[in-house]
């Protein structure tokens, strides 16, 4: 039986290696996990919240994966600050529980480290390493298959292939408001970027915020003290969610996209931010790379043939990464131009949008599912 080793486990790395044992305990896995056994640091860590698509509900709950804290969102409202033209989703136009979840970092890689260490001791050849960073690789030595998971963030990667760099950075932490908003998403495009608003764990009166600008207004945003920050959040949302009384828990993530032309190389493949790391205007990067996982898992576990599961991997998840990394790219670029003429078009497109529901239907389904 052939040799898998999965470098990388991060959420898209974990979701493999559970997806390839689920669907054949016998295999020969073995996974380098940079983090040591215990979930301290992870617990400790990243809490930014991600926005997790119906889709991405469903497989992760095949493998009990579902973290047990996620909120679901029901209605999502884009607007543009200071233009005409808005458009509202709403589940029940697509016959939906939840238009997605939002989801702390930390929780989606917990629950998918709890549920692959179920198989530790039941799946007879499934090996982790923990406190390994794979980097020099001997590939024939290694493993029949190499799955680099590596993921990573804009900028911090040491490759680069279709590269932008939108320069623009993010400010990502929680805000309190002096209401409640249940269950509601807020993009919000800015002439500096979009600004999203997300519902957050600790209730309804706080929200997620994803705040994106210029690298330097960022960095200047985030030295303000508490009062002058939410003044000029305020100033830059206005206050159709509420009025801003606290902020917690700010860093910054610079933002970009970083994809590869190719994803298969002879015995390697490339999946999840290790294969391309996008701009969050979409909350996709998670999402897709969960997509190219389960596709992976599952092509992995049905070909006898490595040369040819990964030909037809590259094949299945063609159109799917070209419509992601395309719209994505697509609406980065649209929502942080400053050219007039493309301001006005945004606007005519958000108001088109929200009279022409099939079309808005068309985009959030393939937000919420991929392309199929
Ligand atoms: C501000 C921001 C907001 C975002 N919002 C959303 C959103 O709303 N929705 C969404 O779907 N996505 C979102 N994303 C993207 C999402 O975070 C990523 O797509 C996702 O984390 C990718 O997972 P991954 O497992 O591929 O990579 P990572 O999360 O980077 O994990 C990779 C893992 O591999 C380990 N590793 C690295 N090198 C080695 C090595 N040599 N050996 C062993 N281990 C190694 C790392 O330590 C890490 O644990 C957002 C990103 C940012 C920056």
């Amino acid at each position: 039986m052939k040799k898998i080793v999965i470098i990388g486990a991060g959420p898209v790395g974990l979701a493999c290696a559970n997806w390839i044992l689920h669907k054949q305990p016998n295999a020969h896995l073995h996974l380098y996990d940079r983090l040591s056994e215990s979930d301290e640091v992870i617990t400790q860590g990243d809490s930014r919240g991600l926005a997790v698509s119906q889709g991405s509900h469903l497989l992760l709950k095949t493998i009990h994966a579902w973290p047990n804290i996620s909120m679901p969102i029901h209605t999502i409202h884009i607007s543009h600050r200071g233009h005409f033209g808005r458009a509202v989703v709403r589940k029940e136009e697509l016959h939906q529980d939840a238009l997605g979840h939002i989801i702390r970092y930390a929780d989606i890689h917990l629950s998918l480290r709890h549920s692959l260490k179920q198989w530790l001791g039941k799946a007879p050849h499934f090996h982790w390493h923990f406190n390994q960073a794979l980097n020099e690789l001997n590939h024939d030595l290694l493993g029949d298959v190499i799955i680099h998971a590596e993921g990573g963030l804009f900028k911090q990667q040491d490759w680069q292939e279709i590269y932008r760099d939108y320069e623009q950075s993010a400010i990502v932490g929680w805000v309190k408001m002096d209401g409640e908003n249940h269950h509601m998403a807020w993009e919000r495009f800015t002439d500096e970027g979009p600004l999203a608003l997300l519902p957050n764990h600790q209730g309804a009166e706080y929200l997620n915020l994803v705040w994106c600008g210029n690298p330097e207004t960022t960095e200047r945003r985030l030295k303000l003290d508490e009062k002058s920050f939410l003044n000029e959040l305020q100033e830059s949302f206005g206050s159709r969610a509420g009025q801003f009384i606290a902020a917690g828990e700010l860093r910054s993530y610079e933002l970009g996209l970083n994809a590869r032309k190719k994803i298969i190389d002879k015995n390697e493949v490339w999946i999840g931010n290790a294969a391309q790391t996008m701009h969050p205007v979409a909350g996709q990067g998670l999402n897709l790379g969960l997509r190219d996982a389960h596709t992976l898992a599952d092509l992995l576990t049905e070909e006898s043939d490595v040369a040819l599961a990964l030909s037809k991997y590259e094949k299945a998840r063609k159109k799917d990464r070209q419509a992601t990394i395309g719209t994505t790219d697509f609406l980065a670029r649209v929502f942080t131009s400053k050219l007039k003429p493309v301001i006005w078009s945004r606007g005519i497109a958000l108001s088109s949008l929200q009279l022409l529901s099939p079309i808005k239907q068309s985009i959030t389904r393939q937000m919420m599912f991929g392309q199929r």
